[in-house]
């Protein structure tokens, strides 16, 4: 009887599953025959300062272009990259792709590069990274690692002790992704941080509910006290740009600026950028 009225949908349920599973198997097996055949490829979001609109940096977020699929979005690929460990080498070529792109950029718009904790067990991690500043001649200033809270699962003290080396030399620090974790305040404490990115979560309810609203006076508020930069991402509309202009956040991303845009589209976006603050200033 039971298998009567539950069957179709178990029989569905299993081949759906299956399929999901055989298909992320399949990419998994193709992630690096896609990296070698140039198949990946980096895209930028500006970061805004709230009260003028001039864009801080441009966040690098990374695009699969699959021959066969399409478009393969980063929350599908990343963790299986992670799983193979081929994140280590995608990881670092997405590092010197950042760099490269940003020394032709007008400075001192940066560039924030997110990064996985997997890359932090690379014991040349830091080296790497230095070396594409050395080699690129970008000012460690203009680059910001964007880490999330997951790192803190990897090491706490070997990330903290890349975190604090590259912040030595320079390097901008960020937790992406904050208020979704499961240890966010202390990690304020364990952790040297430059920027606070309060997760597009909150950005999408804070005007639904008060308590929506609050949630996120209280992040900044947070980030304030620990003299580190608030910025909140998932920006969509002009009330909520409103809105966290009247809390005070100092930089904002999200669709209401800009989508991200294609690495060649970069520079003619900044200059245009560029030109009208000028006209506007007089
Ligand atoms: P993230 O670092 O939090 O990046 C922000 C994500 O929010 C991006 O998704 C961006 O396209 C999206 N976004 C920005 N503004 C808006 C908005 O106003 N509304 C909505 N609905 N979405 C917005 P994306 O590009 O799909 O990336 C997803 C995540 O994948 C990133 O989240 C980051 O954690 C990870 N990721 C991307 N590139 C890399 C990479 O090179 N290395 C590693 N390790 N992770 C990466
Ligand atoms: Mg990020
Ligand atoms: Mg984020
Ligand atoms: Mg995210």
């Amino acid at each position: 009887r039971a298998k009567e009225v539950f069957g179709p949908a178990h029989a569905f349920y299993d081949e759906a599953l299956a399929r999901e599973v055989k298909e992320g198997l399949e990419l998994e097996r193709d992630l690096s025959r896609g990296f070698v055949d140039g198949e990946f490829y980096l895209e930028y979001q500006p970061i805004v300062a709230v009260e003028n609109g001039d864009v801080r940096s441009l966040e690098a977020l990374l695009r699969w272009r699959h021959p066969k699929r399409g478009l393969i979005t980063p929350d599908i690929f990343i963790p299986l990259a992670e799983k193979t460990g081929i994140i280590q080498v995608i990881g670092k070529w997405v590092v010197q792709q950042a760099c490269a792109a940003a020394v032709t950029w007008p400075a001192p718009t940066g560039v924030s590069v997110n990064v996985s904790g997997d890359q932090f067990k690379d014991p040349n991690f830091v080296t790497h990274i230095l070396d594409c500043l050395v080699e690129t001649g970008l000012s460690p200033e203009r680059l910001t690692i964007e880490v999330t809270e997951a790192v803190f699962s990897v090491d706490i003290d070997l990330v903290c002790r890349s975190l604090a080396e590259l912040r030595s030399s320079g390097v901008r620090i960020a937790l992406d992704d904050f208020g979704t974790g499961f240890s966010s305040i202390n990690n304020l404490r364990l952790f040297p941080l430059d920027e606070l990115k309060i997760d597009r979560s909150f950005a999408n309810q804070m005007l639904e509910t008060s308590q929506g609203a609050k949630l996120v006076d209280l992040m900044h508020k947070l980030s304030e006290t620990f003299q580190i930069r608030t910025t909140i991402e998932g920006i969509e509309t002009k009330n909520q740009l409103d809105f966290i202009k009247r809390l005070g956040i100092g930089e904002a991303q999200g669709f209401l600026f800009s989508r991200p845009f294609a690495a060649a589209e970069a520079l003619s976006y900044l200059q245009a950028r560029l030109a009208q603050r000028a006209a506007t200033v007089g």
